[in-house]
């Protein structure tokens, strides 16, 4: 007798679905997208529901039965689910993986997916009759039965306690029979309102919001705004008109700039509840964000890569802010692109997408061009002011302090003197990068990796960026014996010593990692920052990126040199993206900005025309350069790592992976890794171009067949499709 059966997934990277037996009556309750518990081994594990065959062809019989139900509708809505499928195939990641990574960890480990009840307390139909001389004794329990009384809604915890009103008094009243306690769910709150007006909007902020509130269905934009022309105003307002159409709104952000200023901005606007998705959340608190997503009950979800598959029953437009952020790619597991799967959701939902930024990705203003994507403009700032105009500095013969120019120091204290913020930026964070032995030129390395670690003088360490590991500062040079080891290169800890001895008379805020660890400190830091006293900003790209510094006038940009020559082909782009993005922070008061930019290559083709013609024509200048060698976007890429005790191993694996490539994939490797050694393993890399993306994807799938049948010992391996970090 044939039974039922369902194919399930679970949330462990493995390659193949399972396949369960169902009752009948299970059978009829299941959808696909629902959660199962299953026994897999000898757990019990949570699973995802991917097929289902009313009758399996005999084979049924000897399938594990499933052990439970855990759900009474999919936890993902179509799309998602649509969107999970299409990730695991184009990023070449198991299913199951993808489908749990979408979802709160907790609903793996089988917690509800609905809203859970809310107790209240309500007045009784005896209460009704009661009158309240009747507790003229009892003044507590009156202004309690009084608060019940104007709460027909029913009184909740949190209520009670902003009233002052606690448990006892509320049981009092229940035991004279005037109080009951209800379980119910919440209504949704109404969803449009404004909490203040808009502000008037500009002739290109007005015609970018109304373009995209035309669009009828699926449409891309590429909202390329000059920074501070106003790019969040016309995101806000294109938000206000969709709530008033009873739709929601998912707006992606880098990981940095989940800032408490963007979040208040939009909390400040509207009336309906705005949701902040970031990595600070517990899992409980991510569950509970989920379940009123899910139920609709938020209009605003703003929130870091992750939040890209929070289900949102009406959406209505995603907004995807500073879209050539590096932060929007996974860089680990599932190595899925933010910015290319919100794409790939506004598609499967029909809705518009907008992309924001002042320095457009290359990927981006390629599909502009090509008019897949419709480009607006904001190329006024404002404040009126133009933004700040570039100036490079010549290094060549100066005299430096710890790497900044004499000329330039003097400058600082000009825009000190007139009591404006200067911002000086430094992409490496430490006291040094290197440490050297000046007897015989030995360099401290990472003992599990092929790089030098940075030596962090407050904390008294050396600690490795890209492993973590933290030693103490040795004494003597390995090599030779020698005592005078000495720092090589400039970090922020050092430029701060600098900075500190030569203008002591004002406040100095260094930003970076090491000195803010906390949403909580940089909020406090900004705040100093905001009172607008003058003084010194320092630091990394952490403070790059979205803030709004009134105060500022001047910004020094210490060092792009490294990224000129670097092997990487993106550090470019990178490096002009940060340049833009920094001086942006310059002039968005009352004054008009500065910026200076040192470099001892001022006559670098591609930097003058950054600095000369601006962004776009330096990114056109950029892309002609990538067409002529099939780079990205003109060529489509995937990097094939294998990791593991044996570099030798590891690359002969790819090496053999690589032969009978087809014509029209380009190979590069298999050869070590950049960094060829990381956290004491070995890397090799097999890097696979194609002008054509189809072309590649048919390659990988037959690589991938081959990588499952040959195992490749101990070493492991993955692909990373359209890989940004090829170190
Ligand atoms: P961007 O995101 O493009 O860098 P913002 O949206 O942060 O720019 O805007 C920069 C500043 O300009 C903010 O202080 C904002 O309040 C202000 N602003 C934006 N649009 C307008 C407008 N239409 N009228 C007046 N001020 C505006
Ligand atoms: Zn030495
Ligand atoms: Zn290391």
């Amino acid at each position: 007798m044939p039974s039922p059966c369902i194919q399930v997934v679970v949330a462990l990277p493995l390659w193949h679905a399972f396949d369960y037996r169902v009752t009948p009556a299970e059978y009829a309750r299941l959808h696909i997208g629902m959660r199962v518990r299953v026994p897999f081994g000898r757990r019990l594990v949570t699973a995802l529901v991917t097929a289902l065959h009313a009758s399996s062809d005999g084979v049924a019989h000897d399938r594990r039965a499933i052990d439970a139900i855990l759900d009474d509708e999919a936890v993902l809505t179509p799309s998602l689910l649509e969107l999970a499928h299409f990730a695991a195939d184009y990023y070449r990641h198991p299913l199951g993986d993808v489908l749990f990574q979408t979802l709160p960890v907790l609903l793996r480990q089988g917690d509800s997916a609905q809203i859970p009840p809310e107790l209240r307390w309500y007045e009784t139909a005896l209460g009704r009759l009661g009158q309240p001389e009747l507790l003229r004794t009892a003044p507590r329990q009156r202004r309690a039965w009084q608060a019940l009384r104007e709460e027909p809604e029913g009184l909740s915890p949190q209520l009670a306690q902003v009233l002052d009103i606690t448990m006892r008094d509320l049981r009092a009243l229940e035991k004279r029979g005037y109080a009951e306690q209800k379980e119910i769910i919440p209504a949704a709150p109404p969803l449009c309102g404004l909490a203040e007006s808009a502000l008037p909007a500009s002739a290109e902020q007005a015609h970018a919001r109304d373009s995209v509130l035309a669009d009828s269905g699926f449409q891309v934009s590429l909202l390329m705004g000059v920074t501070g022309s106003g790019k969040t105003e016309v995101y806000l307002q294109i938000i206000e008109h969709l709530l008033e159409r009873g739709r929601q709104a998912l707006v992606l952000v880098p990981e940095i700039s989940l800032t408490p200023q963007t979040l208040q901005r939009f909390r400040q606007r509207f009336l309906c509840p705005v949701l902040a998705l970031h990595s600070g959340l517990s899992d409980r608190e991510r569950l509970r964000a989920w379940q009123q997503a899910r139920a609709g009950h938020v209009g605003i979800v703003v929130g870091t890569r992750s939040a890209l598959f929070t289900p949102l029953p009406r959406l209505g437009v995603i907004i995807v802010d500073e879209e050539h952020d590096p932060s929007f790619k996974q860089g680990e597991g599932f190595r899925y692109h933010a910015r290319d799967l919100a794409v790939v959701r506004a598609r499967l939902e029909q809705i518009p997408i907008v992309l924001g930024s002042a320095t457009p990705a290359l990927e981006s203003l390629h599909n502009a061009e090509r008019g897949r994507y419709r480009l607006l403009r904001l190329q006024q700032r404002s404040n009126r002011h133009p933004p700040p105009a570039l100036h490079l500095l010549d290094l060549r013969h100066q005299t430096l302090h710890e790497g900044v120019a004499e000329s330039v120091l003097a400058r600082l204290q000009q825009h000190l003197d007139a009591a404006h913020q200067v911002l000086v930026f430094l992409n490496r964070r430490g006291y040094a990068p290197v440490l050297l032995c000046h007897d015989c030129g030995w360099r401290l390395p990472c003992p599990r990796c092929s790089t030098t670690p940075v030596w962090h003088r407050r904390l008294g360490r050396v600690i490795c960026h890209h492993c973590g590991i933290r030693q103490p500062l040795p004494q003597r040079c390995a090599a030779c014996g020698s005592q005078d080891l000495r720092p090589l290169g400039i970090g922020t800890e050092k430029l701060q010593e600098m900075l500190a001895q030569r203008f002591p008379h004002y406040p100095l805020w260094r930003i970076d990692r090491d000195s803010i660890r906390s949403p909580r400190e940089l909020e406090h830091t900004l705040q100093s920052i905001h009172r607008h006293e003058p003084g010194i900003l320092l630091g990394t790209q952490m403070l790059a990126k979205g803030h709004h510094f009134a105060a500022v006038t001047l910004v020094v940009i210490v060092d792009i040199d490294a990224a000129l020559f670097a092997s990487d082909f993106r550090a470019l782009e990178r490096c002009a993206q940060l340049v833009i993005q920094v001086a942006g922070r310059a002039g968005r008061g009352d004054h008009p900005g500065e910026v200076l930019l040192q470099t001892h290559c001022s006559d670098h083709p591609l930097l003058q025309t950054l600095v000369s013609a601006g962004y776009e024509s330096f990114a056109a200048a950029l892309l002609d350069e990538r067409a002529a060698m099939g780079l990205p976007p003109f060529g489509h890429q995937a990097l094939l790592i294998a990791q593991g005790r044996d570099g030798e191993q590891a690359q002969a694996y790819l090496a053999a992976l690589a032969q009978d490539l087809p014509a029209a994939i380009a190979p590069f490797g298999a050869m070590p890794a950049p960094i060829e050694r990381k956290a004491g393993d070995f890397r090799a890399h097999l890097l696979l171009q194609s002008p054509s993306r189809q072309a590649l994807h048919a390659a990988l799938t037959t690589l991938q067949q081959r990588m499952h049948e040959v195992r490749p010992g101990q070493l492991r391996c993955w692909i990373d499709v359209d890989p940004q970090d090829l170190s």
